[in-house]
């Protein structure tokens, strides 16, 4: 444990000590456990640290626990997009946002001044004063990437994501669908919504496009990292 965590643990020692609740050494048990993973860890994977280390608690006491703790202000709750609530570390004076992969779940943290600056200078240009922010970039992490086919069906691209068309196999009777439809190798398209089964909605050069999923499988797309606008200018 580094000496921020053992500083932290005397002052949160103090401070459930003044709440005269029982079970004084279960709970510091429960905080220690916390304080020694720099995860952001669910209820669950909590459990699974503590049964580890041969402490087998009631779920509910440890969720009593935890909520304490983030009321005392030594843990914090974050909840990403679907998945479960989770519990980091709050340090006075510090701040991070995090950029969380899709796929796999991993959650990077990540702090930027500049930033942050930016966000407040924003929030004042609107006539807002900034009191808190959440800065959650979601995307793929290095590993998940690689792990993607260089070149893949536009059926298998995921709602948000963009992509470019590299190419297109479909017979004749398509290509001139696609071509009615305005739709070029070296096109950009985000994709809107891909259910797994139906049609996908896909943004075109300003436009929405329904395509069935048989012309989607046959045309071969790369992930982009193109900006939003390189789908549609805003020309105005
Ligand atoms: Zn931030
Ligand atoms: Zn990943
Ligand atoms: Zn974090």
């Amino acid at each position: 444990m580094n000496d921020r965590n053992i500083l932290e643990k005397a002052n949160l020692r103090a401070l459930l000590e003044t709440d005269q609740v029982d079970r004084i050494q279960d709970r510091l048990n429960i905080v220690d456990t916390f304080l020694d993973t720099e995860d952001h860890v669910t209820l669950e994977e909590l459990f699974r640290l503590l049964k580890k280390k041969g402490y087998d608690y009631d779920p509910k006491f440890v969720r009593q626990c935890m909520n304490r703790v983030v009321e005392l202000g030594f843990a914090q709750r974050k909840q990403f997009e679907d998945q479960p609530v989770r519990y980091e570390h709050r340090h006075l004076g510090r701040h991070h946002d995090h950029l969380i992969c899709t796929k796999c779940g991993k959650i990077v943290e990540f702090s930027n001044a500049e930033m942050e600056r930016l966000q407040v200078q924003i929030a004042a240009s609107h006539g807002f004063h900034m009191l808190q922010h959440r800065m959650e970039i979601y995307g793929l992490c290095n590993e998940c990437l690689a792990q993607r086919a260089p070149l893949m069906p536009l059926a298998m691209a995921k709602p948000g994501e963009r992509v470019e068309v590299k190419e297109i196999a479909v017979g004749v009777g398509g290509k001139s669908r696609l071509a009615s439809m305005g739709l070029r190798v070296g096109d950009k398209l985000e994709i809107i919504s891909n259910d797994g089964h139906g049609r996908l909605i896909l943004g075109h050069e300003c436009t929405r496009l329904a395509m069935g999923r048989g012309i989607a499988q046959k045309i071969l797309v790369s992930l982009s990292n193109a900006p939003a606008d390189a789908i549609c200018k805003d020309e105005s």
